[in-house]
């Protein structure tokens, strides 16, 4: 008998003729979460075992698998030969001495002996007599214990189901630039497309010296944070100061906001393209601030030709917030130092800009001259 962590696998299986490329992407993000921990990942019909590990790195090895994309469910528990006196010993092992509980079983091996109905009845007995203070409840027992009968005499034992996270295999849909901020929607966007398969990178634009060295160890920490999930193990950071600076001296105020996102946009498109990713993210959601129009989206799609994906368009900012604390962003994201768009926010900014006076003010400055320059500052912080 032998410890193991079994993982169950999520939309994978769907993927058809693709199915060997999804489950190689998934071993190795597999591989990957578990770097730094003594184990053996192994293949078995439908599932992964984590085996060959230190009992003190169990609950450890259960919260990164946790996290990787394409884990339906995982379970801790052993690995057995499938007859009667190995199982029952793992499931004495699985079952606590006392409450109420089932067995549960699943029949992997159609030719077993035994039907799950008389596993379950037999083990069920096994275990009542090891441990008099046990009681059978079928409908809402305290316990389960499952057993999951597999090929080749094996079978897997455990206690627990865990939910994992779902989604598909990061690195299976391409690659997407995130514009994270230091604010709670953009992590969220990140890990929203993570979630769907996508390698993210990360651009953070900051306004030093009017944001301070506080504001960039904030979006780091996100970075990495999100990067337990997504993947990708450095943040771009790139200045818009001087940007800013030309915007508010030559520009009409109220579009201060939908200029710098302009420009934002542009920046982030040269970069991406240079990055090979695919698209731009953005926490963006309709109606959320004035900038977030569908008026001020499209004032902003219309410099790049990548597409822009926005994965929280439709979500209210509660939804955003429970998902931000799910996910482990949110105490971050809520310290109180300022990115780059507070610094010369406008009083009152244009919520339906037009296209027209957007130009029109724009036009007075150095737009390609500006891009080049902010792309210069580029810099690379490794998480
Ligand atoms: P967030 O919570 O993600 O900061 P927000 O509600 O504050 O979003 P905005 O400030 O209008 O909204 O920003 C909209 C989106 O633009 C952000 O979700 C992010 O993708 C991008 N963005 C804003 N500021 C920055 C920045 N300093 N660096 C990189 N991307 C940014
Ligand atoms: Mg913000």
């Amino acid at each position: 008998m032998e410890k193991v962590v079994i993982i169950r696998y999520a939309e994978i299986h769907l993927k058809g003729k693709n199915r060997g490329y999804f489950e190689r992407v998934f071993s190795v993000n597999l591989e990957k979460s578990l770097k730094g921990i003594r184990h053996e990942l192994r293949r078995m019909s439908g599932r992964y075992l984590v085996a060959a590990f230190d009992e003190a790195d169990a609950e450890e090895i259960e919260s990164r698998v946790a996290r990787v994309f394409g884990v339906h469910s995982y379970s801790l528990g052993y690995l057995t030969e499938s007859d009667m006196d190995s199982i029952l010993a793992a499931a004495k092992l699985v079952c606590p001495a006392q409450g109420s509980f089932k067995v549960d079983t699943h029949r992997g091996d159609k030719k077993y002996p035994l039907t799950s109905m008389q596993l379950n009845a037999e083990v069920g007995a096994k275990l009542i007599e090891a441990y008099p203070a046990l009681t059978v409840d079928v409908h809402t027992p305290q316990h389960y214990v499952y057993l999951d009968i597999r090929d080749g005499g094996k079978a897997l034992v455990f206690g627990t189901f865990e939910e994992g996270a779902n989604g598909m295999p990061v690195g299976t849909s391409g690659k997407g630039l995130l514009l994270i901020s230091g604010g709670i929607d953009s992590p969220v966007a990140g890990y929203m497309m993570a979630k769907r398969g996508m390698n993210v990178e990360y651009l953070h634009f900051h306004s030093y010296p009017y944001t301070n060295e506080q504001a960039k160890d904030k979006v780091v920490e996100l970075a990495r944070i999100l990067s337990r999930y997504a993947g990708g193990n450095t943040l771009m950071t790139v200045s818009v100061t001087h940007i800013q600076e030309e915007i508010h001296k030559n520009c009409a105020a109220e579009l201060n906001v939908t200029l710098l996102r302009r420009f934002m946009f542009r920046i982030a498109e040269r970069i991406a393209k240079r990055a090979g990713a695919q698209c731009l993210i953005t926490g963006e959601s309709l109606g959320q601030v004035a900038s977030q129009t569908i008026e001020g989206m499209t004032s902003s799609n219309a410099v790049v030709t990548l597409p822009v994906l926005r994965p929280l368009v439709g979500f209210d900012k509660e939804e955003i917030i429970v998902r931000a604390k799910k996910i482990g962003t949110f105490e971050t994201s809520v310290l109180p130092y300022e990115d780059c768009c507070t610094v010369f926010l406008p009083e009152f900014p244009a919520i339906k800009p037009k296209l027209s006076f957007i130009e029109e003010e724009e036009g007075k400055l150095d737009i390609d001259g500006l891009v080049r320059e902010a792309v210069g500052t580029l810099e690379k912080i490794t998480l």
